[in-house]
């Protein structure tokens, strides 16, 4: 073999390592996680000295789990966001009014739980703007906290989403603890325990599928995590601990800064 044969042998070889390790095929991503989080179009989790987390569930709102969830969060007095598909808020309105009179916080997770990658940005904005609209009836002022279903975005759904002034929330790459797989309560509780850091942004879902083993480890974790003196705030209240978000972001979210 000669030597050129060699260099595309190897060349080949480390093909298929590049696509696996670069972060930006995660999420269909045309730039990395540092290129957004910098400019701050979209959040992971964010950093703080202090001893706090926000605890954050998709796709409900749904008439068993949800109101156990509730009960949860309020014995042990934690907060938390419910990343909403509008759909299910125009189905379930009085879970949605229990949510915000808890003091728990609403995002929009589209109207039809719709895969964004490949949508158009017309149907993209038709799908943000028709569940944020539901939404605004029950939070006031508008937050226009937006989580993409399955976190899969594209450049040009990420760069309408910052014209529109929605801002991108995510979760902490290492706080999925993929209770929608439902691998049990001790295993979803588990991960959530040894991955939490300051800031971290927890990936759960109060709908979509049979919710108990989720039910179950929040029972199990918030009394652990708050006896290690950990407190349970929603993710507005998460950015506001740190300056560096405030400056950063858009328009929407100087308002939440400021509100009126
Ligand atoms: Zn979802």
């Amino acid at each position: 073999m000669g030597l050129n044969q060699r260099h595309i042998l190897c060349f080949l070889y480390f093909i298929p390592l590049l696509i696996f390790y670069c972060p930006s095929h995660v999420y269909g991503f045309t730039f990395n996680r540092n290129y957004y989080e910098l400019k701050g179009d979209i959040v992971w989790e964010v950093p703080t000295n202090e001893k706090v987390a926000a605890i954050t569930f998709d796709d409900g709102p749904h008439p068993v789990y949800t109101p156990e969830i509730l009960d949860i969060l309020k014995k042990y007095h934690a907060k938390a966001t419910f990343f909403l598909i509008g759909n299910r808020i125009e189905k379930y309105p009085y879970l949605v009014k229990r949510e915000v009179k808890e003091g728990h916080e609403l995002g929009n997770h589209t109207y039809t739980h719709v895969s964004l990658r490949q949508i158009s940005y017309l149907k993209f904005l038709d799908e943000a703007n028709r569940t944020e609209h539901l939404i605004e009836a029950y939070q006031r002022p508008q937050l226009k906290l937006f989580r993409p279903p399955g976190g899969g975005l594209n450049s040009d759904i990420i760069d309408i989403a910052k014209i529109e002034n929605f801002e991108i929330i995510l979760w902490s790459w290492d706080q999925d603890p993929r209770d929608w797989a439902t691998p049990g309560v001790d295993r979803i509780a588990n991960h959530i325990l040894t991955h939490i850091r300051n800031g971290s942004i927890i990936l759960l879902h109060d709908s979509g599928g049979n919710r108990s083993q989720t039910v179950k480890a929040l029972d199990k974790i918030l009394p652990k995590l708050q006896h290690e003196g950990y407190h349970f705030i929603t993710v507005t209240e998460l950015l506001r601990m740190n300056p560096r978000y405030a400056e950063l972001f858009n328009f929407g979210l100087k308002n939440i800064v400021s509100p009126q």
